[in-house]
């Protein structure tokens, strides 16, 4: 038996619906396993300009970091988009996220074969797909030394990609870490052909596999084969681990053979407390009407609990739940397949509530 506070950040749009399913899961793994999750509603986004002029007060940032984790809906939307920068809800977004101080970013890409329908690449090759992208979150060349110099025609724009020995070494424990949780096959992708950061990014990504994880099987390809290998044999790939630029790319073309944004979960760790939210947005065009997907969401908490609060089987409960209500042909709007029978965003809530309860 254990307590855990989980601070909890609705958002705005669908943000409030999904994450009451979210909390729902949670609420059900805890009962069945003996947990008791404490929740704590925090402000951030458009709801905190609302509320108190600012996209992130104080008061959110000192609870979530006393908190266990953090369930992060989404924020953002038209009443707020003529915000000045500095007030917009992605600048709350943004600095919780450098408060938090998540250095790795982790996005799986898992396909189901019940949605193997949803993506445009055939679902032959498709089949069985189950990759964690680790992106490094908070180094490399979006942080690099960098500006435009020189005037007129003669301007010169200039960005850097810089990775130190220990930021590379953080990443790739992360990664080798989370392999360790899955088949154990670990890819570093980075572009040593051609730059020197990824010369030493390898070159520590090999020591540290030599010395620290040797059960896990490390190989190593270049980012532009990797993108083509994504989409031509996605099943050889366990877990990629590689740098923000490439990270934030390969990412988003991994999540894509999924086929649905609805169902897409992800983790930024490596702080104090951990951040977990699905990868969709706010979706203002159908907020309030209960048509949003909560997997993802419902996804992101198996997360929480594996990466957030190491409670792996409890993990494992909540995907196996998903996966019955999906092999149960249960559907939202989203991902609608014919035969299938659609449910709104409670309803889903409560399906894999139901599951939850009973699944092996
Ligand atoms: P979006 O992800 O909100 O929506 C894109 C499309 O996907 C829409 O058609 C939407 O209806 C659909 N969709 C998204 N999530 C869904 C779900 N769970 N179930 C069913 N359908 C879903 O992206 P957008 O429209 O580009 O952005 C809307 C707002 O969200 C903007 O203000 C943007 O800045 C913000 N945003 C926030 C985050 C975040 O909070 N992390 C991320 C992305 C976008």
């Amino acid at each position: 038996m254990a307590n855990f506070t989980i601070s909890v950040i609705h958002g705005d749009g669908i943000g409030p619906e999904v994450c009451a399913e979210g909390v729902r899961a949670l609420q059900a793994v805890g009962q069945r396993c003996g947990h008791a999750f404490t929740f704590k509603e925090y402000l951030a986004g458009g709801a905190a300009i609302d509320a108190t002029g600012v996209p992130l007060p104080d008061a959110s940032i000192k609870g979530v970091k006393d908190s266990h984790a953090l369930l992060f809906g989404a924020i953002g939307g038209p009443k707020w988009e003529a915000m000045p920068h500095h007030l917009k809800p992605e600048a709350g977004l943004l600095k919780l996220r450098k408060e938090l101080g998540a250095f790795a970013n982790l996005r799986p890409a898992l396909v189901y074969d019940e949605l193997l329908d949803a993506s445009s690449i055939k679902p032959e090759v498709l089949k069985g797909t189950d990759i964690m992208v680790v992106r490094e979150l908070t180094g490399g060349i979006y942080f690099g030394p960098g500006g435009i110099t020189g005037d007129g025609a003669h301007r010169v724009g200039i960005n850097t990609e810089v990775y130190s020995v220990a930021e590379i070494e953080r990443i790739a424990r992360v990664a080798f870490e989370a392999a360790r949780l899955r088949r154990k096959k670990l890819c570093s992708v980075d572009k040593a052909n051609v730059l020197v950061s990824s010369q030493l990014w390898r070159e520590v990504v090999i020591a540290m596999g030599k010395a620290q994880y040797p059960d896990v099987q490390l190989s190593h390809m270049y980012v532009d084969n990797c993108a083509m290998q994504l989409i031509r044999d996605p099943r050889q790939f366990d877990v990629i681990v590689t740098t923000n630029i490439f990270g934030d790319i390969l990412s988003d073309e991994a999540s894509q053979l999924t086929g649905s944004i609805g169902m897409l979960a992800s983790a930024s760790v490596g702080g104090p407390v951990g951040f977990f939210e699905p990868i969709h947005g706010s979706a203002p065009d159908i907020a309030g009407q209960q048509k949003a997907n909560p997997l993802a969401t419902i996804g992101t908490v198996a997360l929480l609990l594996r990466y957030g609060l190491k409670l792996e089987a409890e993990a494992q409960l909540v995907e196996k739940a998903i996966r019955q209500v999906l092999k149960d042909g249960l559907r939202t709007g989203d991902i609608k397949q014919p035969g299938c029978t659609i449910l709104g965003t409670r309803a889903m809530g409560d399906a894999v509530v139901e599951r939850l309860r009973t699944v092996a």
